[in-house]
C-alpha cells in the first residue's frame, strides 16, 4: 500500500447544489467508498466545505435584514446555519455504510505548530482515526476573521494542506470540478487547454499564471488557492492529487496508482520535515532525562516515551512544547512534543501510566511523548 493516511478535500460545488440543498448522491457514493477504504485499512480524514453553501437557503427568507449587513457577518451567519445541515447529511448517510463521523471546526491559529492546541487537535484526530471514526473538518467560519492576522485559513484548500501537515498524511486528494490543472482555463480556452499530468515543482510564476479565482461564489478556493495549498502540503511531505470529484471512483483509481488528475509529488519526506522542525524548536534548557530501558526502546523500536522511563526533568515548559530527551550521560538522543508540563512530569516520573490518574487526578495521554511526536537524533 503506497499510501495509508489520506486527506480528502471536498469543495462547496461538489457537496451542495446551487439552491443550497446538499448533494446526497455524492455523499452517499463517498460513504460507500469510505466503507471499502476503511476495510482496506486506509485512514481517511475529510475536509469538507459546504457550510456557507448550505446556509444559503435562509437568505431568501430573511433577505432584507441581510442586505444591511457586511459580507463577513453574512457569511458567518450562513456558516452557522449551514454547518449542522452539512454534518447531519454526513452523519445520516455515512451511518448507512456503518461509518461513524465526527465534526472538527478549526481556525488557523489553533493548529500553528507553536501552540499547545496544535497537540490537542493532532491527538484528537489521531485517536478518532484509531477508532475508525472519520473526522469531517471545516474552518470555524463563525469565529475566524480576516482582520486578525494568521487567524483565518480563508479557504479549505489551505485548511486541507495544514491538516495534512498536522497529521502527517501521505496523500492529499483535492476533489475539484475540473479534471486537474490545465495549461490554461478550459472553460475559457477549451481548444488549447491541456491537462498537466504531473508537476515536479510549482513555481510562483505558475501559481499566478495557471491559477484563477473560484468560479463558484459560494466557495472561496479557486485554482490559485489550490496551487498555494499544494505547495504547503508538498513541502510537508504529502503527495497531492487534484482530480475531478464528480466521479468518486477517481479516488480508488489514484490509490491503485492509476494516473488520474494532476499529481504533485512531496518535496520532502515527512520524517525529515518533522525532524527539522523538532530540532529547530528544541532548547537544551527544557529537557527530560530517561533511563537505559526507555533509551533502547525509543532508539531501536521507535516507541513512545512513558513516565516509567523518566528519571529527571529540567526547565519550565507547558504541555505542547518541544523538549529534548537526554540519556543518563546527558547526551541528546531525541526531541519531541511533551503532552505534560514539567510540573506534571515531576509528579509522574518513574511511575506506571495507569497511576497517572491517581497522581494528577486526570490523564492527558498514557505517554509523556507519543511516538508520532518524537524523533531520534
Ligand atoms: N468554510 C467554508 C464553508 O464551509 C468554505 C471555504 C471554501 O470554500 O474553501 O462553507
Amino acid at each position: 500500500m503506497k499510501y495509508k493516511r489520506i486527506v480528502i478535500k471536498i469543495g462547496t460545488s461538489l457537496i451542495t447544489q446551487n439552491n443550497g440543498d446538499l448533494n446526497t448522491i455524492f455523499i452517499s457514493e463517498l460513504a460507500k467508498l469510505c466503507e471499502k477504504l476503511n476495510e482496506s485499512k486506509y485512514e481517511i480524514v475529510i475536509v469538507s466545505s459546504g457550510a456557507i453553501g448550505a446556509g444559503i437557503k435562509i437568505i431568501n427568507e430573511t433577505k432584507d435584514h441581510f442586505l444591511n449587513q457586511n459580507q463577513t457577518s453574512i457569511k458567518q451567519v450562513l456558516a452557522s446555519v449551514g454547518q449542522p445541515l452539512v454534518m447531519k447529511s454526513y452523519q445520516e448517510i455515512f451511518d448507512q455504510s456503518n461509518i461513524q463521523t465526527s465534526q472538527i471546526l478549526l481556525t488557523r491559529k489553533e493548529i500553528s505548530e507553536d501552540k499547545s492546541t496544535y497537540l490537542n487537535v493532532k491527538n484528537t484526530i489521531e485517536k478518532l482515526i484509531e477508532l475508525k471514526i472519520i473526522p469531517i473538518i471545516n474552518e470555524n467560519d463563525v469565529v475566524s476573521t480576516e482582520e486578525v492576522e494568521g487567524d483565518k485559513f480563508g479557504d479549505n484548500d489551505t485548511l486541507s494542506a495544514y491538516v495534512s501537515n498536522l497529521i502527517d498524511a501521505n496523500l492529499l486528494i483535492i476533489l475539484s470540478s475540473l479534471d486537474g490543472v490545465y495549461t490554461s482555463d478550459p472553460n475559457l480556452d477549451p481548444e488549447n487547454a491541456i491537462l498537466i499530468k504531473e508537476f515536479k515543482d510549482i513555481t510562483f510564476n505558475e501559481i499566478n499564471t495557471l491559477g484563477g479565482p473560484s468560479s463558484d461564489k459560494r466557495g472561496t478556493g479557486g485554482m490559485s488557492a489550490k496551487l498555494k495549498a499544494i505547495e504547503i502540503a508538498s513541502m510537508s511531505g504529502t503527495d497531492v492529487v487534484i482530480t475531478n470529484g464528480n466521479n468518486v471512483n477517481n479516488i480508488e483509481k489514484i490509490l491503485r496508482n492509476e494516473k488520474i488528475g494532476t499529481f504533485f509529488p512531496a518535496k520532502s519526506k515527512i520524517i525529515e520535515r518533522k525532524k527539522k522542525w523538532l530540532v529547530n524548536n528544541m532548547s537544551r534548557s527544557k529537557s527530560i532525562t530517561i533511563d537505559d530501558g526507555a533509551k533502547a526502546a525509543i532508539t531501536n523500536n521507535n516507541t513512545s516515551l512513558l513516565p516509567a522511563g523518566i528519571i529527571n526533568v529540567i526547565g519550565t515548559f507547558k504541555a505542547g512544547e518541544v523538549v529534548c530527551i537526554l540519556d543518563k550521560e546527558k547526551k541528546i538522543i531525541a526531541s519531541g512534543i511533551s503532552s505534560y508540563s514539567n510540573k506534571e512530569i515531576n509528579k509522574i516520573k518513574g511511575k506506571q501510566s495507569e497511576n497517572i490518574i491517581n497522581i494528577l487526578g486526570y490523564v492527558h495521554t498514557e505517554e509523556v511523548i507519543h511516538k508520532n511526536n518524537l524523533v531520534s537524533i
